[in-house]
């Protein structure tokens, strides 16, 4: 099992990627360091790495003799518990988990194996730009709206338990190409009088085009979570943030890897597909009155996929026993979330408002009565 940690060369801490700075930062001795540190260096956390591993293989080796029945157990893909390098605290990991912390010394812990495998290693990754402290002020946004009915120190007790966490979710990229083929008709009418007589001028058209398709860009979440819809509503991401993968971006975020499978994308993209060559079929036949089209069919030729990661921060809290949850993009900082309904008391304060009115109507009334009289 490979774990790898990136440690600050000057005091052996853990470095984290600093979504301000884009680099990579020591919160104990306060050092930066940028890519280009991990480029020099990847020769020696290669051999670290290799260190490791046969520190773990010997483990393994002895874990195995201990327990031959369980050898088989350790296939890709299952949730899994590991040993912490830092604490030797044991961290538990799920099946998609592809970075987290330890729970007893929360120093990072990226799973490479389930990363760096041909068939897992994502192609992209767009980076967090977004900082906890604005993802946090992001979400108080939420509440503003709804100062009247809360009190400010209930937000703060909720902000104070609120659990914030920076995932990396994976997701499903393709860019499609199709051949297109447009069946249409034209008409065009003008009319025109010559004596008594008005004339109607009927041209007809047939049209016929033929050509490439280019859908760019269809995305999917490729895991299975219970956030699927609040992530849905923070889209999109942007194309200008992206880079290429490197496990570096992860220390010191959650990573989810994926558990579904590009081929069970195939209808969403068909139907994606379709459904964008018929907004555009008719913009084709340009400089036509009353085009309708007759046939259109696009049989799709190529598929270029990519498996990205994309930032996501998600902060969970509880109000009177009920469990909310808040969504910030990485990148854009698009924030989504639900705040709890204070039905009650604004049921109350209507009432209330209600009884003012009617006190205010009587007093009123008799005022002007009393004048009159
Ligand atoms: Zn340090
Ligand atoms: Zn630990």
């Amino acid at each position: 099992m490979d774990i790898v940690q990136y440690t600050c060369p000057n005091c052996g801490a853990d470095l984290k990627f600093d979504p301000l700075t884009q680099d990579f930062y020591c919160e104990y001795c306060d050092s930066r360091f940028n890519d280009k540190y991990f480029d020099d260096k990847t020769s020696k956390i290669n051999e670290m790495h290799l260190k490791k591993d046969k520190l773990n293989s010997k483990r393994n080796n002895l874990d195995k003799s201990n327990t031959q029945k369980n050898k088989k157990i350790s296939t890709k893909k299952e949730a899994k518990a590991y040993k912490c390098p830092n604490c030797g605290a044991m961290v538990e990991t799920t099946n998609t988990t592809g970075s987290t912390f330890c729970k007893y010394c929360n120093s990072p812990i990226i799973l490479s194996d389930r990363l760096d495998d041909e068939n897992e290693e994502p192609d992209k990754i767009i980076p967090f730009k977004i900082t906890e402290k604005e993802a946090i002020q992001k979400c108080r946004n939420l509440f503003d709206n709804e100062k009247f009915v809360i009190h400010n120190n209930e937000i703060e007790s909720i902000f104070q338990n609120m659990k914030v966490r920076g995932v990396y979710f994976p997701h499903w990229y393709v860019d499609v190409e199709a051949d297109l083929v447009i069946h249409a008709t034209s008409q065009e009418e003008n009319m025109y009088e010559e004596g008594n007589i008005r004339y109607t001028h009927v041209k007809k058209y047939r049209h016929y085009r033929e050509g490439k398709f280019i859908v760019k860009s269809i995305s999917e979440l490729a895991m299975k979570t219970k956030y699927k819809s609040w992530i849905n509503s923070i889209y999109p991401y942007l194309d200008n943030g992206i880079e290429d993968f490197s496990t570096t971006y992860l220390s010191g975020f959650e990573t989810e890897t994926k558990d579904i499978d590009k081929s069970e994308l195939d209808k969403k993209t068909k139907a994606i597909t379709s459904n964008e060559v018929k907004k555009k079929a008719s913009s084709y036949i340009r400089g036509f009155k009353n085009v309708q089209i007759q046939l259109l069919n696009e049989s799709i030729t190529n598929k270029r996929w990519s498996y990205r990661l994309l930032p996501v921060w998600i902060l969970e809290y509880q109000y009177k026993d009920k469990e909310y949850v808040c969504v910030v993009n990485g990148q854009t900082g698009k924030t989504a979330g639900s705040i709890p309904a204070f039905k009650k008391r604004r049921k109350k304060s209507i009432a209330f408002f209600l009884i003012i009115t009617v006190i205010f109507s009587l007093i009123i009334f008799f005022i002007g009565r009393a004048i009159l009289l």
